[in-house]
């Protein structure tokens, strides 16, 4: 069943538990989302095949089917968002989930305010690439030249191997968005390189000591920020005020 008004972007609330569910709808009709809801994982499925909705939040712990199987049926088809609502004791599935294409995760109990952010973020990667025209991708004051291979720090260039730089530009195209260990590794390396994590860690901090070199006023502040055991997140591009 579909409410909410004509217009605004659709979001799928897969979510058995009907109080949670209810709660998530109503906060989403508050912000002018549409929503189509979906007590179990074979209603969100029809839900999806009917109305292909803009985004999902889908909680993992299903009543007839496993969460997972949700996000691989709906990533054979689309590139969608899907934001997982994971239980705390959950890491496992959690990482699962992401490795299956998942976009982010919350864990249960999180803020109305941290999942509409979650959620504003996916909307906004989803409707397009964060890179200008030019194919320029800009955090604060950092900025990262695609078609010229160059990254910036306060117009500083940043010598960063052709490795690092793909580490970097992989982070940067999903900015506000989880990157997980195993999916940096995947685009960076290949997939020979599956379970080698430590690659990833060693590079994230040449990355990270390479920008610090280049930014004594310390203006790029946390840029990339270690999600512990999952993989690692660039905080999304705010209009840079500080430059
Ligand atoms: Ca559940």
């Amino acid at each position: 069943m579909t409410f909410g008004r004509d217009s605004g972007p659709t979001i799928l609330v897969v979510e058995d538990d009907d109080e949670a569910r209810r709660a998530l709808q109503r906060d989403l009709l508050a912000r002018g989302y549409r929503v189509e809801e979906a007590a179990d994982g074979a209603t969100a499925l029809a839900r999806w095949d009917a109305r292909r909705p803009d985004a999902i939040l889908l909680d993992l712990g299903l009543p007839d089917m496993d969460g997972a199987a949700v996000i691989r049926h709906v990533r054979r088809e689309s590139l969608t968002p899907i934001l997982v609502i994971s239980a705390r004791e959950a890491e496992a599935v959690k990482v699962e989930a992401l490795e299956l294409g998942a976009d982010d995760y919350v864990t249960k109990p999180f803020g109305t305010a941290e999942l509409q952010a979650r959620l504003r973020a996916l909307l906004r990667r989803a409707a397009g690439p964060a890179s200008d025209a030019a194919g320029r991708v800009r955090a604060g004051p950092l900025v990262l030249d695609a078609t010229r291979h160059e990254v910036t720090v306060a117009g500083n260039p940043v010598d960063l191997t052709p490795r690092e730089f793909e580490v970097l530009r992989v982070l940067l195209a999903h900015a506000g968005r989880l990157v997980t260990r195993g999916r940096l590794l995947r685009t960076v390396w290949g997939a020979a390189y599956q379970g080698e994590d430590h690659y990833v860690h060693v590079f994230v901090s040449q990355v990270r000591r390479k920008l610090a070199a280049h930014d004594p006023e310390g203006l790029l502040g946390d840029l990339i920020v270690t999600e512990p055991g999952v993989g690692y997140r660039v905080r999304a591009a705010e209009p840079s005020a500080e430059t």
